[in-house]
């Protein structure tokens, strides 16, 4: 079985004509994927009953099922778990802010990086999420809330630049005006710092944002943290992101999770300052959210503005992570570890 909706518009095309099927049937069956979402062949309704079974035995629609569904009482945001066609779980997050809804959307089932104090990592990485998948969260989440999402970002489960040839074959669908049409710049790809791949992206010419995971200002506290920065260091990675926002006139953010006693003193923070000096670019604070095992603590409230305030008295540009979804575990990683360890209980709103 093929999978359908991974084709791009000329791959489809070219598939059904293989079929004697006319043109027009390409667009149609490609509006039905990728603008309506549609998770089986049996919605086409403008297709004939026997149109749909021929391609029913040839292709397969990738869609994500929701297995659970938490809905922050605070502020509104919904964390989903979606089953895959083999059974694996991913999560998504949707966030609504003033322009709009944003989705958080995981490009991996489970993750190889590392990080020390991220949940994804701990259920271990199993694969890469197909084009069709990473757009079918969008689908799914705009199904369910009845709601059009407008802008992406790619910090759930999963290293995105490590699934860089699906990556980039969804961007490519999701920006195509005969699908979802979300324009590249409302997306924002997060990556640990794999700066060969950073260049690669850079050389796509995509008007897409990068966010850097960064997290300490050295080499040797960045190593205890990141097993990825003993292959690609600190200035390694700053400098691609430097070439990058120079080649794609975007500005580059630096997220920095701040972890009481380990990366939140004010001589990290003048370090960073120093990294960063004359590079417009962002710096999101975020206190660290607590993973059981991982045993993080979050950085004081005295710490979290010291570190502000040392930052922006030098010149950089940064602010404070707002949290959402405070009560439903909002970060990713969570849930697909917890059901994968068969323990479902959740003390947050379930909607399920
Ligand atoms: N692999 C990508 C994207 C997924 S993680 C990346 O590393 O950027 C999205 C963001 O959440 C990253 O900045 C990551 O470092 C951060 N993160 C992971 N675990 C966290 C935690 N427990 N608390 C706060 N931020 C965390």
């Amino acid at each position: 079985m093929i999978d359908i909706k991974s084709l791009t518009y000329e791959e489809l095309k070219s598939e059904l004509t293989a079929l004697s099927l006319p043109k027009f049937r390409a667009d149609q069956v490609y509006k039905w994927l990728h603008r309506f979402g549609v998770s089986s062949f049996d919605e086409m309704t403008d297709i004939s009953k026997s149109l749909r079974n021929l391609l029913s035995e040839k292709y397969f629609i990738p869609h994500c099922t929701i297995e659970d569904k938490y809905v922050s009482a605070i502020d509104g945001t919904v964390k989903y778990l979606f089953k895959l066609f083999d059974g694996e779980y991913i999560e998504s997050v949707i966030m609504k802010y003033k322009y709009g809804y944003t989705i958080c959307i995981s490009s991996q089932v489970g993750c190889k990086m590392g990080c020390k104090f991220c949940a994804s990592t701990l259920a271990g990485f199993k694969r890469n999420l197909l084009p069709a998948e990473m757009e079918s969260q969008i689908h799914a989440a705009q199904k369910d809330l009845n709601i059009r999402i407008s802008h992406i970002v790619l910090m759930g489960i999963g290293e995105p630049l490590d699934n860089y040839d699906n990556l980039i074959s969804f961007l490519r669908t999701v920006n195509n005006d005969a699908g979802l049409n979300i324009s590249m710049r409302d997306i924002t790809i997060s990556t640990c710092g794999i700066v060969p791949k950073i260049y690669d992206l850079m050389n796509e010419n995509l008007p897409i944002t990068l966010t850097l995971s960064l997290h300490a200002p050295n080499d040797r506290l960045r190593s205890s943290m990141m097993p990825v920065n003993d292959k690609y260091s600190v200035d390694e990675a700053i400098c691609a992101c430097r070439d990058y926002a120079e080649k794609t006139s975007r500005r580059v953010s630096f997220e920095y999770t701040l972890i009481n006693g380990v990366n939140d003193t004010v001589e990290c923070a003048n370090e960073l300052a120093s990294k960063l000096k004359g590079f417009i670019c962002h710096v999101n604070l975020i206190p660290v959210n607590d993973v059981e095992e991982r045993g993080n603590v979050r950085s004081t409230q005295t710490s979290v503005i010291n570190f502000l305030e040392t930052l922006k008295s030098k010149g950089i540009n940064a602010t404070i992570r707002r949290t959402l979804g405070k009560d439903i575990n909002a970060s990713c990683g969570q849930l697909r570890r917890k059901k994968n360890e068969g323990d479902s209980s959740e003390n947050c709103c379930k909607d399920r």
